[in-house]
């Protein structure tokens, strides 16, 4: 079994991160054991970091879109060996109850995420279940492989959508996430595809990547512009991918009668927003929930990246040594033409991408 110290990222009380050299990681007979080679920062992280999440699991190592190097497997482990290298499923239910039967293992109760609930990846090692890890393809390098994650919950929310041919897609949010939602929405034969933003930067990388409609929110309204490129209807769906009251009755206001809207944005616990249920009866809408990529979506976000159809490299920003995570996070926070910042334990010294 695994012996020795490693560095790793331990929020142990809101707005404190520390350093810490701790054991390596135990694994059990399922599990495998991961030198982690990269690990995406992403919003969640910020609010584990304040203490708006997690709270409860502190101190706790955070990091749940990562991707490395298996240095051990637990002895009923099949199908893995030292050196693939891989990605692991974040989320995890126990298996047994109701949900996860039914195979909604999101909405276990019991339901745990690697990185959010359990100790994660910004660390030199994470350990996970076998059945969780994936293979990444010889051409997927290991910041694409921590990218996995984030790309499979945009194809469950693409999922849950059913978006169908020629039909129109608003995008409201352009974070890392709004715009692969984009991405993913013309790889689904979206037409046309809008993304609505406020940050110049990021609205560029987006055309760059294709987006048919840049609706930047400080120049126009939102909603009439949609309507506009709309032929007055609305948009056939849309994705809230924000998180906030305003958006999410936004996301309402601009889908068409008929449409669905893609519930996607984490908001605060409490918030509430305005619905008119006349409308939405009316209206016939709907609008899905989904809240995180799971099961087949992971090698589906694979075989993407493998093969090109979602191009994340204009998204990619940064990479940090792990001493550099707490900097890293508020920098994220704070300069928004930065998207995905990787935390990479063996550097020594940031890299721009
Ligand atoms: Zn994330
Ligand atoms: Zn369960």
């Amino acid at each position: 079994m695994s012996k020795g110290k490693m560095r790793a990222a331990f929020v142990v009380e809101p707005y404190r991160i520390e350093i810490r050299e701790v054991d390596i990681p135990q694994i059990g007979p399922q599990e495998v054991l991961i030198r982690v080679k990269s690990c995406g920062i992403c919003g969640t992280d910020y609010s584990i970091y304040i203490g708006k999440y997690s709270r409860d699991f502190l101190p706790l190592i955070p990091g749940h879109e990562f991707s490395g190097e298996i240095v051990e497997v637990g002895e009923n482990v099949v199908g893995l060996k030292k050196g693939d290298r891989v990605t692991a499923d974040i989320n995890m239910g126990c298996g047994i109850c109701f949900y996860c039967t039914r195979g909604q293992k999101l909405t276990c109760p019991e339901f745990r995420q690697l990185g959010i609930h359990i100790d994660g990846a910004f660390a030199e090692f994470v350990k996970a279940p076998f059945t969780q890890v994936h293979k990444l393809p010889e051409n997927v390098d290991f910041d694409t492989g921590a990218f996995v994650e984030p790309v499979s919950c945009a194809i469950h929310a693409a999922k849950a959508m059913q978006v169908s041919l020629g039909s129109s897609v608003a995008v409201i949010g352009d974070g890392t996430l709004g715009i692969l939602h984009t991405q993913i929405a013309k790889l689904r034969g979206a037409a046309p595809v809008i993304l609505i933003g406020k940050h110049p930067e990021r609205m560029k990388k987006a055309e760059l990547l294709g987006v048919d409609y840049l609706v930047d929110i400080n120049k126009v309204d939102p909603l009439e512009e949609v309507k506009r490129l709309t032929e007055g209807r609305g948009a056939d769906f849309v994705i809230e991918s924000v998180g906030t009251s305003r958006t999410y009755e936004l996301a309402l206001e601009m889908v068409r009668p008929g449409g669905r809207v893609a519930a996607f944005g984490i908001t605060e616990v409490e918030a509430t927003i305005a619905v008119k249920p006349f409308d939405f009866v009316l209206g016939e809408l709907s609008m899905v929930g989904s809240c995180a990529g799971v099961g087949n979506d992971w090698p589906d976000a694979i075989k993407l990246l493998e093969y090109n159809r979602v191009n994340p490299r204009p998204l990619f920003s940064l990479k940090v040594p792990l001493e550099e995570l707490e900097k890293a996070l508020v920098e994220v926070k704070e300069n928004r033409d930065l998207l995905k910042v990787f935390v990479v334990p063996e550097l020594s010294e940031r890299v721009v991408l």
